[in-house]
């Protein structure tokens, strides 16, 4: 799958735009940008020899000039309530690990945008394990692409919404990750409507407002966790160069669209942040922010500092939220009985390096 020369280009980098501009250069048709790219997203082609509505004669000339990686699968794991696990390995023998959750009427994709990750969230797997790399666009996009291709291989229903939330801060890799929603968003892409996609973020708050900038009209989600800076300080590094006045400010500030609003992620961790002081104070931040929250109560991995709260304190929680008029559904984290943080899988199959993940 990965058999590339160095100097061959991957076709996967490109936009429409930018192959029409290439193939011109090398003196193929501009016309042919849009014939491979249907192939490769629409027709989950892995090969050039696979699109045959170019001459032969083209395409041995396009599998000399460009590359067409994918990811290998190394490894899916099948939880009983339906969510799948899959383990991609990278060029360089990285894996990432991405998640698909059936939900009624919905089947949602969890994609990584990095190889580790550097925030060092202390609830979370991939933040114990430090960081690696960044991936690249076609990394990030290639496991859509490759999830939609099993799924249509089996037969099964397509992927309908998009999560970056599995390994790493997207917005650490920001060029990379906008161009791999382009990818994604694209007429000659993906095809996926933004407002099916999801950016789950720590709390980058340059980040969040050159997301804003970009044009994307993804959703953004927000790791929040903590009600005050000294508890949000403790559990998230990324809270002393961004504190929650700074955060919030520019939630406030982020384009929404009508009927959109932001998601406050809120893993509720036992003693640590699950008081109704701490329910109440979530509910003052957020006045006059267009949200909701998600409760996520704690799901334990091994060697994790932190417990999940005992029942009777997230039903508080959620109450005091609702009284507050936010909406506050409780997430329970999918796949309990498969590696279920983010990170655990990619340990397991490869514990030499090093490990990640996220809850
Ligand atoms: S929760 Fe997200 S941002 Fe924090 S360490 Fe884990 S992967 Fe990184």
């Amino acid at each position: 799958m990965f058999a590339v020369e160095q100097t061959v280009e991957n076709v996967k980098s490109y936009s429409i735009d930018g192959l029409k501009a290439r193939l011109t250069e090398l003196g193929l048709p501009a016309y042919r940008a849009a014939q491979i790219l249907q192939w490769i997203y629409l027709h989950h082609a892995q090969s050039f020899s696979e699109m045959t509505n170019i001459a032969k004669k083209d395409r041995e000339q396009l599998a000399a000039l460009f590359s067409l990686p994918s990811l290998s699968e190394r490894a899916v794991e099948r939880s009983v309530d339906g969510t799948r696990k899959f383990l991609f390995g990278l060029e360089d023998g990285h894996c990432i690990e991405s998640v698909l959750i059936p939900d009624e009427n919905r089947l949602t994709l969890c994609i990584s945008s990095q190889v580790g990750c550097q925030q060092a969230c202390r609830f979370c797997l991939t933040g114990a394990g430090g960081f690696v790399r960044n991936l690249q666009a076609w990394e990030i996009a290639d496991q859509v692409l490759s999830v939609s291709r099993m799924l249509r291989l089996e037969n099964e229903h397509p992927i309908t919404n998009i999560v970056l939330m599995g390994m790493g801060e997207p917005l650490a890799n920001f060029d990379e990750v906008v161009k791999a929603l382009r990818v994604m968003t694209a007429e000659h892409g993906l095809g996926i409507s933004p407002r099916r996609i999801t950016l789950s973020t720590d709390g980058l708050v340059p980040g969040i407002d050159a997301l804003a900038r970009s044009g994307l009209r993804v959703n953004l989600a927000v790791s929040l966790n903590a009600s005050t800076d000294e508890i949000r300080d403790r559990i998230m590094p990324v809270n002393r160069r961004y504190p929650l006045r700074e955060l919030l400010a520019t939630c406030r500030r982020y384009p929404l669209e009508p009927r959109k609003r932001i998601t406050f992620e809120y893993v509720l961790l036992r003693g640590v942040n699950d008081s109704a002081e701490d329910a109440r104070r979530v509910a003052a931040l957020l006045r006059g922010i267009r949200c909701k929250v998600n409760l996520i109560p704690f799901n334990p991995f091994p060697g994790s500092a932190f417990e999940r709260p005992e029942e009777p304190s997230i039903r508080r929680f959620q109450q005091i939220l609702l009284d507050h008029h936010i909406t506050a559904p409780l997430r329970e984290s999918r796949g309990r009985d498969i590696s279920a943080a983010c990170g655990q899988l990619r340990e397991r199959q490869q514990p030499a390096v090093a490990a990640t993940g996220r809850e």
